[in-house]
Formats: structure tokens, sequence, C-alpha cells
């Protein structure tokens, strides 16, 4: 892979439940999961069902040295972990990140909590890989890998939720998911971290119409992710946490609706690959 290339994978774009059938067939129905390679370095943001496939890619490319960074624990963004065939090998390396939970859990308590009988019939302990367990502070600026700066952010989730700006080489992308944002204002916590982003991954779980009756339920639209990325100078937005009802169909519509709003938008899909320009390619 050549040292300069920023890409973005997505493995599971659908929030909540993972989904299958002829109808959702092109975008996918596998839950939270997103690949980023910075050059040689790979981190993974989030667990969901796609993690699975994503453990399969990174083994068949011979990467076993990465990070895995959770925006939270909710199920969609935990559940594919124990099918994560890395973490039972033991030539991989694996540093796990959390932060939503500062003060009240660890990482390592989290992971712990949900992967143990009776809700999984092996313990942690079982994981053959070496895994290093970070805990962080929202506002921390983390450090990875060398030249890889991840900023973090509270975002408005309940439980709480991280937001995440990786920068590398020049380029910046942001993962907002899950976030509610309120009507007619703009987080300055979400601003800050998608300020002239390459790419915003953003909580497209419903649309404005929906909205209203989803109040409190930690949730965005495309509409305000068009808003943040016009006054963030932002220059892509994907559409990402599809609602598990939304069908491809709909989400075509909901896609060409956000593409007239602001050109850069686009509706994720699983196994979607985005390679970020150089900035003189601009
Ligand atoms: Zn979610
Ligand atoms: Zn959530």
């Amino acid at each position: 892979m050549d040292d300069d290339v920023f890409l973005i994978k997505f493995w599971g774009v659908r929030g909540s439940i993972a989904v299958s059938g002829p109808e959702f067939s092109r975008y996918g129905g596998n839950t939270i999961c997103i690949e980023m390679r910075c050059g040689k370095h790979t981190l993974l943001f989030d667990a969901g069902s796609g993690l699975r496939s994503a453990g399969r890619s990174l083994r068949a490319s011979g990467v076993t040295d990465f990070d895995l960074l959770f925006t939270h624990c909710h199920y969609d963004h935990i559940i594919g972990l124990p099918f994560f065939a890395p973490i039972y090998d033991r030539s991989v390396k694996l540093a796990l990140w959390s932060g939503h939970l500062a003060g009240r859990m660890t990482t390592r308590q989290m992971v712990d909590e949900f992967m143990r009988p009776p809700w999984f019939p092996v313990k942690l302990d079982i994981c053959k890989a070496s895994l290093d367990f970070r805990d962080f502070v929202s506002g921390d600026v983390l450090r990875p890998r060398e030249g890889v700066v991840v900023r973090t952010a509270s975002l408005t989730h309940p439980g709480g939720c991280i937001g995440y700006r990786v920068e590398w080489d020049g380029r910046a992308v942001a993962v907002i998911t899950d976030t509610e944002h309120q009507p007619d204002k703009l987080d300055p916590a979400v601003l800050g971290l998608i300020k002239d982003a390459d790419l915003v991954i953003y909580d497209c779980t419903y649309t404005e119409e929906e909205m209203e009756r989803h109040r409190g339920d930690g949730h965005s639209t495309w509409d305000h992710g068009v808003k943040l990325c016009e006054a963030a100078g932002a220059r892509r937005l994907a559409l990402f946490h599809h609602d598990p009802t939304r069908t491809d169909e709909q989400l075509d519509e909901i896609e060409k609706l956000a593409k007239d709003r602001f050109a850069g938008a686009f509706a994720a899909r699983d196994g979607q690959t985005l390679k970020l320009p150089l900035h003189n390619e601009r």
C-alpha cells in the first residue's frame, strides 16, 4: 500500500440492529464498523456486526497490529467483538480505546461485562491476542500511532458517546455517531471536530419529519448534517447509522435529496471504500 494513502472502508453502516433481506441488499445490513488506513497504520471505529468481515479482511492482508476505538457501547456498536477472529489470534496486538464511561467503567470492564456467560459462551480470558485496554477522557488528544492524531469530544447521546476526528498527513476524517442535535442549533463540540474535514461520517438515523417523534433517542438527521458541514467548511458528508427500517429505495431517495443540498453528500454502504485526495489533488 502507498505510504501516503488515507483510506476509509465502511464495514457496517446500519444503526440499532442488523438487518437482512433483498430490500437492504445494496446499502447493507451490518451495524457500525469503520476501518481507516493511514499509510501503514490501521484504525477501526466500533465493533458492530460489520467487525466480523473486517477481521477476515485484516487477516487476509496480514494486519496484526492495530487499534479499535469505541464511540460507546450500545449493542449496535459492540456486538461483533466476540466474532472478531483477530482477538483469538496469538500473533495479533490490538489496542482497545474508550472514553464514554470515563470515571464509571474502564474499557476492560466494559468489554468484560458483555463478553462472558450467560451472554456469550466464553470469557475474555480465552483471547490469545495481546489486548491493550486504553482509557481516555473526552477532550483528550490521542496519538495511537506515529503521525496519527485523534481528537475527541462528547456527543449528545443517552449514556454518553465520543466523537472522533482523525488527522493524518494533512487530512482529516470525523466520526460523529451517535448524536442528537437541538433544532436550529449547531453543537460547538461537533463543529470543532468537523472543521475543514475531508470527510464527516454523521448519524443520519432520522428524517426531519421523524425527528420530532424521537426526541431524546440520541440521533440526528441528514438535514442537520448538511448544516453542520456547510458551517464548518467540510468537503464530504457520509450519511451513516441508517435506521433499520430504511430500504435501499428510501436511501436512494434520501441520498438524492442530500446531494441536491450538499454536493459532497452520499449515503454510506457496507463494503464501500473511499480514498481521500492528497492536498494538491483537491
Ligand atoms: Zn447506534
Ligand atoms: Zn447508541
